[in-house]
C-alpha cells in the first residue's frame, strides 16, 4: 500500500472506531524525506489518495492539491527527533477528557508499557495553540521516551515504526483513558507501583517455559 493509501485507510478505521470525529484528527507517515499527511479540513473517512498532501522535511509541498494538516509543523518536529515513521492524532474522547483534568495518566494497567514509558505514564503536553511550533516543542517533550502523549485541553498522539502500529498505540491510549476515567466514578482506581511494573517487564522478557510432554 502507498503511503497515501495508507492514509486513506487508518483515516475511514479512525472514524468507524469513533477516535475520529468529522475533520478533527490527522494522520501522517513518512517514507525517508517524504511525508504524507492528510489534508486540512477533510473528513478523514472520505479520503481519496490524491487528496492527500506530501511534504518534504521542511514542511514544503512536494505532491497534492489541498493543504496539509494544520498539526503538519507538530508531526515533522517528532519526525525530526525520533525515529518514528507514523503518527496518529485524535481528539478521542476519553483521552481528551484525561488531557482536561489531569497532568498525566497513571499507570492503572500494565498495558500501559506498551505506549514505550517504563514508569506506565502517559504525559500531558503544556497547552499551546494548535498548528504552532510551541504545540509541537510541548508535545515533543511529553513524547521523549515514549509513544505516546496526550495534549492539555485538546487530544493526543502516538508514533511508530508503521501507520499500523501508530494506529494501535492510539486505540490503546484510548482504551487506558477510559478504563482509568470510568475506574474514577465507580471509586478510587489503583496505580500500579514500580515494583509491579518491573515485575511486568522481567516477566516479559523472560517468559516461563512452556511445558511440552
Ligand atoms: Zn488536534
Amino acid at each position: 500500500m502507498s503511503l497515501r493509501e495508507q492514509l486513506c485507510e487508518y483515516g475511514r478505521r479512525a472514524v468507524d472506531l469513533g477516535l475520529v470525529i468529522g475533520t478533527s484528527g490527522n494522520l501522517s507517515v513518512r517514507d525517508g524525506d517524504r511525508v504524507a499527511v492528510t489534508p486540512s479540513g477533510a473528513a478523514l473517512d472520505r479520503l481519496t489518495p490524491e487528496m492527500c498532501p506530501i511534504v518534504d522535511m521542511a514542511g514544503r509541498l512536494v505532491a497534492g492539491d489541498l493543504r496539509p494538516s494544520s498539526e503538519t509543523p507538530m508531526h515533522l518536529a517528532i519526525y525530526e527527533t525520533t525515529d518514528a515513521r507514523a503518527i496518529v492524532h485524535t481528539h478521542a474522547v476519553f483521552g481528551t477528557v484525561v488531557a482536561t483534568t489531569m497532568a498525566e495518566l497513571p499507570p492503572v494497567h500494565y498495558n500501559a508499557l506498551l505506549l514505550g514509558g517504563m514508569d506506565g505514564v502517559v504525559k500531558v503536553a503544556e497547552y499551546a495553540t494548535y498548528g504552532t511550533p510551541e504545540l509541537a516543542a510541548n508535545v515533543r517533550a511529553a513524547l521523549e521516551g515514549r509513544r505516546a502523549a496526550l495534549m492539555a485541553n485538546h487530544g493526543g498522539v502516538t508514533v511508530g515504526a508503521t501507520l499500523e502500529e501508530a494506529f494501535e498505540a492510539t486505540r490503546l491510549l484510548e482504551w487506558l483513558c477510559e478504563v482509568y476515567v470510568r475506574g474514577l466514578g465507580v471509586g478510587r482506581p489503583a496505580i500500579l507501583t514500580k515494583e509491579q511494573l518491573a515485575a511486568v517487564v522481567e516477566r516479559t522478557l523472560n517468559p516461563p517455559d512452556f511445558p511440552r510432554l
